[in-house]
């Protein structure tokens, strides 16, 4: 049996475990300058707010109060998110952290009579260790898994187990073919033709029939929820940062743009080589700017903003462009900065697993892979980086030595 523990509406519960006041009120999280909701209170959803919907639409809501909008604080989101899942490992040995806020738990020996009393005990610990609620569903495999603590969150439940077929197909039935794992909307739109609305409805389908038209993804998916466990947890059995970040203080205060604005594709691309290095896809590219606090005479500043891509990427190109997008809305003209930044959120590992299990590429805006690996290749033989986007260079000087060159660095080695 796999377990897989999932937090409730995390963001909002890491924001109710600092502020108690949160407490049964509409909360939503935003993210990209406050663009868009991220996460969202029970309250909130019942209010028939979107996940992703622009903040602007629900301006109305926010004013009256009836929504509490707040921006992300994702250091506390990483802090409480390494708490949680230090309780998951005490209570299962074997676990894969598959995200900032759900786990898979490998239940393997442990006898399905005592599932259901550790899962209780999870939930406990979380809720008063952390202020966290989670929800954790046992099942013979990890798409069932998910399944059952989708189910649960729907009852308000906090612990479920799946036990035999009857229960299967009733959650199955119960859940449309969009609520599964990596179903995306093009997908249940060429599924929906073919006649399949829930999940039992693909279940159902023939196994050579899911072959053709979904391929070997497609097919590990039906045999799980057909009871049969195929989807490894080796697939992604690395613990995936949730955020990367590369920030660095300036040798002097700096307003001058350029020169920032080529430390933030410098960052840019050293984050986004990280990312590459483990593996990884991100959605968030965010970008901070800090002036002085030592300087009492002037007030201190620290603009920062987020990006939400249109999919996951680890292409320096695309991060990059997005990074500089974000310098520009929060960069202000005469203000002297002390220190900038950058950083990555939203990762997840770059394996079909996840996100879409089916259409690998579909929430993926499309960057150039081989290029990528290619610039890796070379700059990793040749120590430092050579090849770099033209964004990283700076004209201006202002005595730099903050651990990178932002000239073309040292001459080429043929010996190396
Ligand atoms: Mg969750």
């Amino acid at each position: 049996m796999t377990g897989l523990a999932d937090c409730n509406n995390f963001f909002v519960s890491c924001e109710r475990s600092v502020d108690r006041s949160l407490e049964g009120r509409a909360v939503v999280v935003l993210s990209n300058n406050d663009g868009c909701v991220v996460a969202r209170s029970n309250e909130a959803k019942r209010l028939g707010i979107r996940m992703g919907q622009p903040a602007f639409e629900i301006r109305d809501l926010i004013r009256s109060q009836s929504v509490i909008a707040l921006s992300g604080n994702h250091l506390l989101y990483r802090e409480i998110s390494l708490h949680v899942h230090d309780v998951f490992r005490r209570y299962v040995p074997k676990t894969l952290d598959y995200s900032i806020d759900e786990a898979f738990l490998d239940m393997t020996g442990i006898p399905d009579s005592e599932l259901s009393d550790i899962g209780c005990a999870i939930y406990e610990a979380c809720r008063r260790e952390v202020g966290i609620p989670v929800t954790i569903g046992f099942a013979p495999s990890k798409t069932l898994a998910k399944l059952v603590t989708e189910r649960c969150k729907k009852c308000g439940e906090a612990v479920g187990v799946l036990l035999n077929d009857e229960q299967r197909w009733e959650i199955m039935s119960s859940l449309k073919i969009s609520e599964l794992w990596g179903v995306g909307r093009r997908l249940t739109r060429r599924l929906y033709e073919s006649g399949v609305y829930t999940i039992a409805d693909f279940a159902r389908k023939d196994r050579v029939w899911v072959r053709k038209r979904l391929g070997v993804n497609g097919e590990k998916s039906w045999l799980e929820l057909n009871g049969v466990s195929c989807i490894e947890l080796g697939h992604v059995d690395r613990l995936l940062q949730d955020s990367i970040s590369e920030s660095r203080t300036f040798p002097v205060d700096v307003d001058d743009y350029d020169y920032v604005r080529a430390r933030i594709a410098i960052y840019s691309a050293d984050c986004a080589k990280k990312l590459r290095a483990m593996h990884g896809l991100c959605r968030e590219v965010g970008v901070l700017l800090r002036t002085n606090r030592f300087h009492m005479d002037r007030q201190y500043q620290a603009p920062q903003g987020v990006v939400v891509l249109g999919g996951y990427s680890s292409d320096t190109n695309i991060l990059t462009d997005a990074a500089l997008r974000v310098l520009d809305t929060i960069w202000r003209e005469n203000v002297s900065f002390k220190r900038a930044g950058v950083w990555l959120s939203d990762i997840v590992p770059d394996t079909p697993v996840t996100p879409s299990i089916f259409e690998e590429y579909e929430e993926r805006v499309p960057g150039n892979t081989r290029l990528m690996q290619a610039v890796d290749k070379i700059n990793g033989m040749v120590g430092h980086n050579v090849v770099k986007l033209a964004s990283q260079i700076t004209k201006g000087h202002v005595g730099h030595n903050d651990g990178y060159s932002s000239s073309f660095g040292a001459p080429f080695n043929p010996d190396r």
